[in-house]
């Protein structure tokens, strides 16, 4: 469980929030995406460089970023970026 701002500096792991459903994660808990060649991948290895967003891994909060428009905020892109890759990938868990 995520505790509030105040004892955030007690917490050593990283905390994300997935652009799904806002929620602050553990980044541990979290499937991180990145922008190549102009499509939305899962970085599953965690080794892609460049600016990447995290999400939870399920396809509940693929939805909802794409019904938000929230990968293209997250990435710093125009217009809407192919995401299909992230929701295949997503669609494989509940
Ligand atoms: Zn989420």
């Amino acid at each position: 469980m995520i505790g509030n701002e105040s004892d955030v500096g007690a917490l050593k792991r990283p905390v994300r929030t997935c652009i799904g459903c806002r929620e602050r994660e553990e980044s541990s808990g979290l499937l991180r995406v990145v922008l190549e060649d102009g499509r939305i991948v899962p970085d599953i290895r965690r080794r892609i460089p460049g600016r990447g967003a995290w999400i939870h891994p399920r396809a509940s909060c693929g939805l909802a970023a794409t019904r938000r428009r929230a990968w293209a905020r997250a990435l710093r892109q125009q217009g809407t970026p192919d995401s299909s890759a992230v929701q295949e990938y997503l669609s494989t868990w509940v």
